[in-house]
């Protein structure tokens, strides 16, 4: 049966009848079929989302009123978790700890946002301190109207979730837009927004590819404020489409993210969080620490450590236990990491351990743990984001140069350092250029916090009360409160 797309609270196929399948990457089987939306679908979408912001009650109720749709949501995906986690492992290939996990925290992100509507109904009312005492003005925050959020395939419902979440808390209705790869738990959303009873078009959800449906939802004039997560490729075509009429526009794009480690770290801390940086997840992390910089002093004892506990990670499907390492999410990501392997190894860097599919797997998008050592930093392996779990270690000799380093990248995202010295961590957090610093760990990520990049790794904030604030237009009301009459045309 083909899964439908949610528009203005129904359950539609896409008008052209068109669909796709969805892979499942541990053995390659079809696990769904899904309608594919094509403009006309996303304009239907659009127009339902248009007319619940401007004529239906959601932007009108109160935060408390909000929130209990996010807390209705937030209750179903936990009741639903099981599920809803496997069907994540099915989808995207992660292990299912790690989906367990995702979607814990999808819900824990629709409760976050509900506190921070009630918490809306409680603001003091912020008054303009004014020159002139003729005029009184405070300031409003109003829901920014219809958003169009575009999100990727490596975190699917927990990237709904940092988006929806919000937009919702804030007052916006929203069409969401999955990774064609990986659509089936936005799916589920609609189906919890459904059985909690949100107002229709509240939240749509249409599924399809990013030419017939992303590029659409982005060039349509009735779409306020475009939020979108993926690559930078992608994110500059949706702000160039939100430049044409002006939309509001965030952005969370790639990285090349840097780990500084100083010589005076403990090598197994450092291991750890070098393995955790780039192998959770497959390395399908924007954030993933994928550049390691090691003093010169522990570079190659660090790296024998390193190479000891890699060697112990166990690949397989997600659903198996013990699994630390799932297959890559499709065919088109497996052959763009296996091309960047061959590119590293062509540049001469030293390929340490992975680099090809492990013998076990004749099936599925399996890839080794992949260590590349000695990595140049004029090669293309240091500088572009591979989104797999391939790691580039470099040595340094000092502060300044592993700054130095850890700077040059044109992307921004995070970055890590590790020492035993806390002023030498705080120094280097406060030099390195990145929107989210991690000091004696890589990628432990929170609600609360806000995330988001510098640089080329986009534009705006998520998460925490920034990613409130992204979904609101700040408004000021001015009156003139004078008994006196203006006087400029009219002469006393
Ligand atoms: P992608 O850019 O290929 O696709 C992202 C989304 O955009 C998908 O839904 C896709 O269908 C859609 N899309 C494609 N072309 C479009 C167009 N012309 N107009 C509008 N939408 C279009 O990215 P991906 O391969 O799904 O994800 C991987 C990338 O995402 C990596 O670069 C990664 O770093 C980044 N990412 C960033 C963050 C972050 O928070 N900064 C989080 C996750 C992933």
């Amino acid at each position: 049966m083909v899964k439908q797309l949610y528009i203005n609270g129904e359950w539609r196929n896409a008008q052209s009848g068109h669909t796709f399948d969805v892979i499942n990457p541990a053995d390659e089987s079809v696990i769904a079929t899904v309608a594919a939306a094509q403009p006309e679908d996303v304009s239907a979408a659009v127009a339902a989302a248009r007319q619940a912001f401007d004529e239906g009650p959601w932007p009108q109720l109160s935060g408390a009123e909000r929130a209990h749709y996010l807390r209705g949501i937030a209750n179903v995906i936990r009741q639903r978790l099981p599920e809803i986690a496997r069907l994540e492992v099915a989808d995207n290939g992660k292990p299912l700890p790690e989906a367990e996990w995702d979607i814990e925290d999808t819900a824990g992100t629709f409760d976050f946002y509900a506190d921070l509507a009630e918490a809306m109904d409680q603001a003091e009312e912020e008054v303009v301190e004014l020159p002139d005492d003729r005029f009184t003005s405070r300031v409003e925050k109003e829901p920014v109207g219809v958003v169009g959020a575009i999100i990727p395939w490596n975190f699917p419902m927990l990237m709904a979730s940092w988006k929806v979440a919000p937009a919702l808390a804030a007052g916006c209705t929203v069409v969401l837009k999955p990774s064609e790869v990986t659509p089936l738990t936005a799916l589920i959303l609609a189906e919890i927004a459904d059985e909690v009873q949100l107002p229709a078009g509240v939240l749509n959800v249409i599924t399809g590819t990013g030419p017939e449906a992303g590029a659409p939802l982005s060039d349509h004039p009735d779409v306020d404020k475009l939020a979108f997560t993926g690559s930078v490729a992608t994110g500059s075509a949706v702000m160039q489409a939100a430049a044409k009429n002006i939309k509001a526009v965030s952005l969370e794009l790639g990285g090349k993210s840097p780990f500084i480690i100083f010589d005076d770290a403990s090598v197994d801390a450092a291991v750890e969080w070098i393995l955790f940086g780039i192998f959770w997840n497959q390395g399908e992390v924007c954030s993933a620490t994928s550049r390691v910089l090691v003093h010169e002093n522990l570079y190659e004892r660090l790296l024998a450590r390193l190479l000891e506990e890699t060697a112990k990670i166990t690949i397989g499907p997600g659903l198996e236990p013990g699994v630390l390492l799932g297959p890559l999410v499709n065919r088109t990501q497996y052959e763009k990491v296996l091309a960047a392997i061959g590119r590293g190894v062509e540049e001469g860097a030293t390929l340490l351990c992975g680099g090809k599919r492990p013998a076990a797997f004749a099936k599925g998008y399996y890839l080794e743990p992949t260590i590349f050592a000695d990595v140049d930093e004029s090669s293309w392996i240091w500088k572009e984001e591979i989104f797999g779990p391939v790691v580039c270690i470099k040595s340094f000799f000092d502060e300044a140069e592993a700054v130095r380093l850890a700077n040059d990248s044109r992307f921004g995202l995070a970055a890590a350092v590790m020492s035993n010295d806390k002023a030498r961590c705080q120094r280097v957090s406060r030099r390195l250029r990145a929107g989210i610093v991690w000091v004696n760990c890589s990628q432990p990520t929170f609600t609360q916090a806000p995330w988001g990049g510098f640089k080329q790794s986009g534009i705006g904030r998520e998460l925490g009360r920034w990613g409130l604030e992204s979904y609101r237009e700040v408004k000021q009301i001015t009156e003139y409160v004078s008994d006196e009459p203006w006087g400029w045309y009219l002469k006393p």
